[in-house]
């Protein structure tokens, strides 16, 4: 029997998760976002599985490093890297197998930098009404764009609401004296 209820890879693609595993992985990205929250960052935790092993974490760096490009994915990315470095293994042969779960979904850039990087499947939260790169804004996740890496799947809707509130909490604390008219109003409306 190959139907499952397990979501259908990407064509392309080699990758297929459990239910089970996207509860335990989201679990450790929501851990990563509050730890961004924490230390004053926008909460977006990331994280990347290949063969049910983490190869790559990564939460917003933004702030802190003072480098607008340090999202969670990109800090994650850079750690699967390293990964391949100390394993041995090619990168191209593990991305193209690794699935990423993340607490919001990707931006314009990063959802850019998956598909150059080949990854099959990506798991998010809630939608990043501002930014999203995975139909929000743009599709770059489903996009017909030659030359530019492959498209990949995307399952959405992942504690959605605990995404957004996070990233409420982030932006009251960020600037409590914002006049009215510059809070912002659809941050990551899903539920
Ligand atoms: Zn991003």
């Amino acid at each position: 029997m190959e139907a499952e209820a397990a979501p259908t890879p990407a064509p392309g693609g080699g990758c297929s998760v459990s239910a089970e595993e996207i509860e335990k992985w989201m679990e450790e990205a929501m851990q990563m976002a509050k730890e961004a929250l924490e230390s004053i960052e926008v909460p977006v935790g990331c994280l990347m599985v290949y063969n049910n092993e983490v190869v790559g974490k990564g939460r917003n760096e933004v702030n802190q490093t003072k480098n607008a490009t340090r999202h969670a994915e990109m800090v994650a990315i850079d750690q699967a890297l390293d990964w391949c470095r100390r394993s041995g293994r090619s990168p191209s042969s593990v991305f193209e197998h690794t699935a990423l779960y993340v607490t919001v979904e990707p931006c314009i850039m990063c959802a850019a930098a998956l598909r150059l990087m080949k990854i099959p499947l990506v798991v998010y939260g809630c939608q990043n009404e501002r930014f999203g790169g995975c139909g929000s804004v743009l599709n770059i996740a489903s996009a017909d764009l030659p030359n530019t890496g492959r498209p990949f799947q995307c399952i959405p809707g992942y504690r959605a609401e605990e995404a957004v509130e996070m990233l409420k909490t982030f932006y009251k604390q960020e600037n409590p004296n914002a006049p009215k008219s510059k809070v912002r109003k659809k941050e990551c409306q899903r539920s």
